[in-house]
């Protein structure tokens, strides 16, 4: 049997034109823009395009997009200033750092220094913190895109039994406390570069998470009929083509229903940064979830 093949990018579309209908809304009845402020530090292509995709995004929503780019040389001090100076900003609900920043740069102090009530890419500790001890302000995007396209594909994780593979702060980890928060009950094993067996973990698993950043990692052999899988990896095939981490071509014959890559797990991670930045909007203003 063939997977059902889930597509992120038509969820994604879904979920933008909601947001953007949340965002007409609440400039119609409070007059408030939701405004998001991406900071750029020197010119990695990489994150130029990543920036630029996330301005068009947040126009097409109907926010305010503003953009910083600061030069390669920035110094920490100047950095953190325009972090402190953007915390102050009435127009701003959401700052994002992109990453990575250059070497000489402290991107965790940078991360600290965003106040929590627009830390929207949910990097700061004080936000992890807060998601660790099931009380949670903002979800990081990648991990929050995913348990949407779950919801979406209808895959029930209560009770189920959910693999992650990789235990990064960005992915894997946070994903991990999410899925087992009250209310979404599932139970999780999240492995990584050292986990023993890593085809026999799968193997019982309903669902698994591939964010490890290595091509064809996941194969066909190590997934049992009937499991959902998801890609979170988004890398560089020797063609320079983006591929994930699941083999997709031999998964897609034993899964129940998979995510590609491209047009999966990344399109949505945008959407929900403008998912936070609604919500960072109206918390700031004491507005209701509508
Ligand atoms: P990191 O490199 O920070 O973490 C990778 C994790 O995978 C680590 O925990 C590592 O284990 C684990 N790992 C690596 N190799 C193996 C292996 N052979 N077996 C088991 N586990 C392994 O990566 P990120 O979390 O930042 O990103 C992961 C992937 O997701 C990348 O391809 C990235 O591009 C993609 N990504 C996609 C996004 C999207 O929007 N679609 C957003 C963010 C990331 P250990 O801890 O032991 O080293």
């Amino acid at each position: 049997m063939t997977a059902r093949i889930i597509d992120g990018k038509a969820l994604a579309q879904q979920v933008r034109a909601r947001i953007a209908d949340d965002v007409a809304h609440l400039r119609a009845e409070h007059d408030v823009t939701p405004g998001l402020c991406a900071v750029l530090v020197g010119e990695d292509p990489a994150s130029k395009v990543y920036v630029g995709m996330k301005h068009k995004a947040t126009e097409a929503a109907g926010m305010l997009s503003r953009q910083i780019v600061l030069p390669d040389d920035t110094s920490q001090e100047d950095l953190e200033r325009t972090v402190t100076d953007l915390n102050a900003d009435e127009e701003i609900d959401g700052i994002l750092v992109q990453l990575p920043l250059p070497d000489h740069l402290d991107a965790r102090r940078v991360q600290e220094l965003i106040t929590p009530a627009k830390d929207v890419d949910a990097l700061n500790p004080y936000t992890a913190g807060r998601l660790a001890i099931g009380d949670p302000t903002f979800l990081s995007c990648t991990p929050y895109g995913v348990l949407e396209i779950l919801e979406h594909a209808g895959v029930e994780v209560a009770g189920s039994n959910v693999v992650i593979v990789g235990r990064s702060n960005l992915v894997g980890r946070p994903l991990s406390v999410m899925l087992t928060l009250k209310g979404r009950d599932a139970t999780v094993t999240l492995a990584h570069s050292r986990t023993r067996d890593l085809g026999a973990v799968c193997r019982g698993a309903d669902v698994i998470v591939a964010a490890a950043g290595q091509i064809g990692l996941i194969t066909a052999d190590m997934v049992s009929p009937g499991t959902t899988v998801i890609d979170v990896g988004t890398n560089r095939g020797e063609d320079g083509k983006l591929v994930g981490d699941v083999d997709f071509d031999g998964v897609v014959e034993v899964a129940e229903a998979i995510t590609p890559v491209p047009g999966g797990v990344g399109p949505m991670t945008v959407t929900m940064l403008l998912q936070n930045t609604l919500e960072a909007a109206r918390a700031r203003r004491g507005l209701p979830r509508r």
